[in-house]
């Protein structure tokens, strides 16, 4: 790694700890629904196509009432997930009052249901974000992962409308996997001929119903083709793409990414889950859950708990320990880590070493 790659990330790394003890709460999820309109095969989610009981809308209401004096509403970002958001019938009207309360908000969406009547109407409710799934550049891949048939044209369909509503901040995501990590450079011709700008490429994690099937998972030398793309195609500038929050890169860091690797989990991301838990990331489910809204206010909880986010040497133990890029690493996402002992699950830098 360079000099000048060095020093950046030893000045990001005291930023980071600048952030852990500031814990500015800049982005609320809402995992407002269970239900889902898809069956990927790489949800990480508990969701289901049964009628899970969706969270009311007033009771996260006030929660947002309850942060509302204490933060910059202006600057505190609601993000809507689920499950599938627009399995809500309400959804307008959830936005609507987090309009009127002056928080901006958004969703992450597999495109499926949103239509150009009910995209009209969420932008009519403050819709200012978005993000759309999308993952093959013919029907065969994507509707194989998101598990129905049609799900890749009703992708394209939104993707198309989103990247042509002027002012809307927006992003496609792609779960790439063994299916699709050689038509990266198909995918990525379709979405600059849909007009997409901004494109995020992840690669799946071993948990949820992803955990068994060795399609999704990408080997080594497959990451390494993954973040070649991502660099190539950041250097074409014709579309932006980045790789994912999670994983120290080495020395891609800053190469696929615009900043150095940071998992916010619990620092600047808390998290309301269907059932009222108050968490970090969605990404992040039982293991980290720090209250519950039922019992708890969320402002109390967001400031006197959350330890083990804000201070990740517990981390520091087998692999991580002996590990000379801890200090601009910290353990890997802490999605990444078993949720019943804490251990390490998966090592970006191993495996693109
Ligand atoms: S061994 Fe641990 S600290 Fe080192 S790069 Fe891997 S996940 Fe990060
Ligand atoms: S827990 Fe994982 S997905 Fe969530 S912010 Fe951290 S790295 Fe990103």
């Amino acid at each position: 790694m360079n000099l000048k790659k060095k020093i950046a990330l030893s000045l990001f790394r005291l930023h980071k700890r600048n952030q852990a003890q500031l814990h500015e709460l800049s982005y609320l999820f809402w995992e407002c629904t269970l239900r889902c309109n898809l069956h990927c095969l790489h949800c990480g989610s508990d969701c289901t196509q049964e009628a899970a009981p969706d969270m009311p809308l007033a009771d996260f209401l006030n929660v947002l009432d309850g942060i509302a004096p204490h933060v910059n509403c202006h600057k505190t970002m609601i993000v809507l997930t689920g499950g599938e958001p627009l399995m809500r019938k309400d959804l307008a009207q959830c936005g609507q009052e987090f309009h009127r309360r002056e928080f901006p908000w958004g969703m992450v969406t597999n495109g499926y249901a949103l239509t150009p009547t009910r995209f009209a109407e969420l932008l009519r409710a403050g819709l200012g974000s978005i993000t759309v799934s999308f993952d093959g550049p013919t029907a065969d891949a994507h509707d194989w992962l998101r598990g129905k048939n049609g799900s890749w044209e009703r992708a394209k369909d939104a993707i198309a409308m989103v990247a042509s509503t002027k002012g809307l901040v927006y992003d496609v995501v792609t779960c790439v996997n063994k299916r699709t990590i050689n038509e990266l450079a198909s995918i990525k011709e379709l979405l600059i001929s849909l007009g997409v700008t901004h494109w995020r490429l992840f690669s799946i994690f071993p948990k949820g119903r992803a955990a068994d099937n060795p399609l999704l998972k990408l080997a080594p030398h497959e990451f390494v083709q993954l973040f070649e793309f991502i660099k190539q195609t950041r250097q074409e500038g014709h579309i932006k793409a980045s790789y994912g929050c999670e994983g120290y890169l080495g020395d891609y860091e800053m190469e696929v990414r615009d900043t150095p690797f940071f998992c916010q989990a619990g620092i600047h991301i808390g998290s309301v889950l269907v059932d009222g838990s108050i968490s970090a990331c969605p990404s992040l489910r039982a293991d980290y859950i720090q209250g519950n809204i039922y019992q708890d206010d969320f402002w109390t909880v967001w400031n006197s708990r959350y330890q083990n986010m804000r201070d990740r040497s517990w981390t520091k133990t087998g692999k991580c320990a002996r590990c000379k890029s801890y200090k601009y690493c910290e353990g890997n996402g802490l999605h990444l880590r078993d949720q019943q002992t804490g251990s390490l699950l998966c090592c970006h830098l191993d495996m693109i070493s």
